[in-house]
């Protein structure tokens, strides 16, 4: 839901995302608060309560689009197909929870996720207390409105499920998935300006590949992402290899 719904149209149907849609595995669809805001000038902000600059979000428009698309609470949410689970009403502002892989995990189990965009100063409060089951934040900064980080948070959540990303890629061993930051990849050619690929991965020899891909990937956690390791159980060879790193970079 958006005040600027011709912002997604690029994103929706480019790439990965308009094949999903293509294939049928996920529907997207921006809808326009505006549509609902139930006064012939299509308000949906005002001024502050208490004063103050900035325009805040009124709670009709975005109340009365959430309820019509679900169908009135009365005839227990009609529009939504029998049998699927209640939408999360997920509004995007800097104040929520920060976006995480887990997080995207956690919503690509969902049936339908609702996206609540802002804009201007921000939301009307009860929106926020009496709507919404989720508040997310892409980091910690802000933006002119939540259309970039909805469309984030569709982006990371689509290519999760099943059938969505091809052979050419794998949602496995992305960085994050792993609890790590991802190995490096290296195509042809084999040397370019003089630097060499690893010997390791022209060698064919699929069990050392792993272990040395596994290995780069603890290598770059650690020198990138050391906090990465606190929410992680190594298993005995990842403490070994994780050993054999840090002794060669002298830690
Ligand atoms: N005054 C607000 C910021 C408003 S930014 C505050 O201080 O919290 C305008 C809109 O952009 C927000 O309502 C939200 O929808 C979106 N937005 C900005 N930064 C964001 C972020 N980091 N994550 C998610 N949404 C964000």
């Amino acid at each position: 839901m958006t005040l600027f719904p011709e912002m997604f149209d690029g994103v929706f149907h480019s790439s990965i995302l308009g094949k999903a849609q293509d294939k049928g595995i996920v529907a997207l669809n921006a809808v326009n608060f505006r549509d609902y805001s139930g006064n012939k000038h299509g308000t949906v902000d005002d001024t502050p309560y208490g004063g103050g600059g900035g325009m805040v979000l009124k709670p009709e428009p975005i109340f009365r689009a959430v309820e019509e698309l679900l169908g009135s609470a009365e005839e227990g949410g009609s529009n939504m197909p029998a049998g699927s689970k209640p939408p999360r009403i997920i509004l995007m502002c800097p104040q929520g929870e920060t976006f995480t892989q887990r997080k995207a995990e956690e919503l690509a189990q969902e049936d339908h996720l609702i996206f609540i965009c802002g804009h201007y100063e921000g939301y009307d409060e009860r929106i926020r207390e009496h709507l919404v089951t989720d508040e997310l934040s892409i980091g910690d900064y802000v933006l002119t409105g939540g259309e970039i980080p909805a469309m984030v948070v569709i982006d990371s959540v689509t290519r999760l499920l099943p059938g969505v990303l091809g052979n050419e890629m794998s949602a496995v061993t992305d960085s994050f998935s792993t609890g790590l930051l991802e190995y490096p990849h290296y195509t042809r050619p084999v040397e370019y300006r003089g630097w060499k690929v690893p010997d390791i991965l022209l060698s064919g020899h699929h069990a050392n590949v792993a272990i040395w891909r596994r290995k780069e990937a603890l290598r770059r956690t650690l020198q990138r992402r050391p906090d990465l390791f606190e929410k992680l159980e190594l298993s005995p060879q990842d403490s070994k290899l994780l050993q054999e790193v840090k002794a060669e970079l002298g830690k």
